[in-house]
């Protein structure tokens, strides 16, 4: 194998040639304190920067064998070195000729702590990807400080940055059981038959709507419930002792208040519950069930071959609702579609905010079921099928309505939000819907399906997705609310989440991947999800990399995020097929 010196000497002996010259010094070298690749080389200094790749052995790292013991203390330190790489290139990153010369990055994470393919950390030792701008002048290397830059300021990376001697050690300590903590809590859940876990001083709402970091000012830290002391839980922590908290039970919960007291706050947290987050983002205790998915209405989104019966049914024009494809969904229909969808792929809880639910989805009220008859209303509004869905199917529902009542006789829990606190108000909400002389008629029978019949199944077809050039799959692009797939784009926005734009690129790359292996008329959609999620446990985020790039820049995701974004490909091809659920 070459070494430093050899590169240096090469770089240097570059300067003034032509760019494409770079393109020779891929392939790998040996640094006195690690191995150093260089995996792709761009080719120009304004093009996509070059991958390259740092090993660094236990030997010279040196982590304590008890913080890598397993998948989850693994996940956490690469996280966080992931954090100390970012700082570290931060500070190392000048100026170097023209475009993107000089520029040192690694994938910047969010708030949530998730594997990532841009370190990983086991016993034998570190491997950290980052993207480098190769220096140059307009086309002209600039060998010289290309030298500098892969051969002195890279090697910074791995003492100060990778090495344990050189970490806070304290930090580090904190950052792992503040992720402990979380796991611990979201494992008593299900057991204590909880969905979701708001512990006393939490700090739920955000900077911005477009900044995930906590309120820095202002904010009301979240207490518990005064008036009935035993809806309050205490989880078990290792590290932190015993935690107070709103537990919020399996079932039906809803969620009340007046405008702008706090209900979609609390809900977004319990959304993103699903993951753990930073020490300090106010959201480190908050936990939800792993299967909770958020849904909305999305109007225009596509659909294909998906069973809404339960909730629309005889559709105008004699269109199928047993096998429901459309390229241009209303608010009603993408809602029923997603709820089927979340079913399908597993979901155990269900979100729904009534700033972005379509109202006919969700309540028929009394005046409008004397205007209009049921025969002439194809929509089973929500609130006639929320209690089937527990009851048939185990599936919580925690939603915000804020503008109706009538979910108060359907609601298990009713949570109120005032000044951004919670107060149980269930006993208030059940005695007001009971001496309500006006009740309306429920629509929604006995069972979630009709006659309790199972749902239809679908499989995806293996020409699903747009081709790509000369016989080779489509090309990826991957934007937080967006991903393009060859000459097909699919709409993220709705689909509230996912975290990070890693995420996107790592669902971009599985969808390749099942259409490559797993696509096929007979296997269902959901046998589709659990294969590839089980490759990638079995051999990480690469697993789904065909061509073995080692990207640097993917995040993973749950399998309702691929579920959701399969769903929404508008190539989509799928079949009914015969399986129970
Ligand atoms: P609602 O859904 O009840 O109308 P939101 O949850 O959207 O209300 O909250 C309204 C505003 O109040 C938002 O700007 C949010 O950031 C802010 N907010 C929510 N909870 C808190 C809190 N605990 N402390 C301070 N501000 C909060
Ligand atoms: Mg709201």
């Amino acid at each position: 194998m070459k070494d430093r010196q050899w590169l240096k000497q090469r770089l240097i002996d570059l300067e003034g040639h032509g760019y494409g010259d770079y393109k020779g010094i891929k392939g790998d070298y040996r640094f006195p304190a690690f191995n150093l690749s260089v995996d792709y080389v761009q080719g120009d200094p304004f093009a996509a920067p070059s991958r390259i790749c740092l090993q660094v052995s236990q030997e010279v790292a040196k982590f304590p064998v008890r913080w890598i013991t397993d998948y989850a203390a693994q996940t956490v330190i690469a996280d966080y070195l992931t954090r100390q790489v970012a700082q570290v290139a931060q500070s190392l990153q000048q100026e170097r000729g023209s475009g993107k010369s000089g520029k040192i990055k690694i994938a910047a994470p969010s708030q949530a702590v998730i594997r990532r393919s841009a370190v990983w950390i086991d016993s034998d030792g570190i491997e950290v990807r980052l993207t480098v701008g190769l220096p140059a002048w307009g086309r002209r290397i600039a060998g010289k400080a290309a030298a500098a830059l892969l051969c002195d300021d890279i090697p910074q990376i791995v003492t100060n940055g990778l090495q344990y001697s050189a970490l806070d050690a304290a930090r580090m300590e904190r950052y792992v059981q503040t992720f402990q903590d979380a796991e611990a809590l979201r494992n008593q859940l299900t057991q204590r038959e909880l969905v979701a876990f708001i512990p006393e001083g939490a700090c739920l709402p955000r900077q911005s709507g477009v900044d995930e970091r906590p309120l820095a000012r202002g904010a009301d830290l979240f207490t518990l419930p005064s008036e009935i002391p035993d809806e309050g839980v205490e989880l078990d922590t290792p590290h932190s002792g015993k935690v107070k908290g709103l537990g919020i039970k399996a079932g039906v919960t809803l969620i009340v208040g007046g405008g702008y007291h706090g209900k979609s706050t609390l809900l977004k947290a319990i959304e993103q519950g699903v993951y753990n987050h930073v020490p300090g983002d106010g959201r480190d205790r908050t936990v939800s069930h792993p299967d909770t998915v958020k849904l909305r209405a999305e109007e225009g989104r596509s659909v294909s071959g998906v069973d809404i019966s339960p909730l629309i049914n005889r559709l105008p024009g004699a269109r199928s609702s047993k096998n429901f494809s459309t390229t241009n969904a209303s608010g009603s229909t993408s809602q029923a579609a997603g709820l089927i969808e979340a079913i399908e792929a597993g979901a155990k809880v269900l979100l729904i905010d009534e700033d972005t639910a379509a109202t006919n989805f969700m309540i028929r009220d009394r005046n409008m079921q004397a205007l209009i008859s049921k025969d002439k209303e194809p929509i089973t509004p929500f609130i006639d099928k929320v209690r089937q869905l527990y009851d048939d199917y185990g599936i919580s529902t925690i939603l915000v309505m804020g503008g109706s009542g009538d979910y108060f006789s359907v609601a298990d829990t009713v949570i109120a939000m005032e000044n951004y606190q919670a107060r149980i108000v269930t006993e208030q909400a059940k005695a007001i819907a009971q001496a309500d002389p006006n009740q309306r008629q429920s629509e929604g029978g006995i069972n979630f399906t009709k006659q309790g019949i199972p749902l239809a199944v679908r499989a995806v077809l293996p020409d699903s997705l747009p081709p790509g050039r000369n016989g080779r799959s489509p090309k990826v692009k991957a934007q937080k609310d967006k991903m393009t797939l060859g000459y097909e784009e699919i709409d993220l926005r709705a689909i509230e989440q996912i975290v990070e734009v890693h995420q996107v690129r790592a669902i971009a790359q599985a969808i390749l991947y099942a259409q490559r292996y797993y696509f096929e008329s007979n296997r269902t959609l959901s046998e589709t999800l659990d294969c590839v999620m089980e490759d990638i446990e079995r051999g990480g985020l690469d697993a789904v990399d065909q061509d073995e790039r080692r990207l640097g820049d993917l995040a993973m995701f749950r399998r309702f995020e691929l579920s959701a974004a399969i769903s929404r490909l508008r190539t989509l091809k799928t079949i009914s097929v015969t399986k129970a659920y």
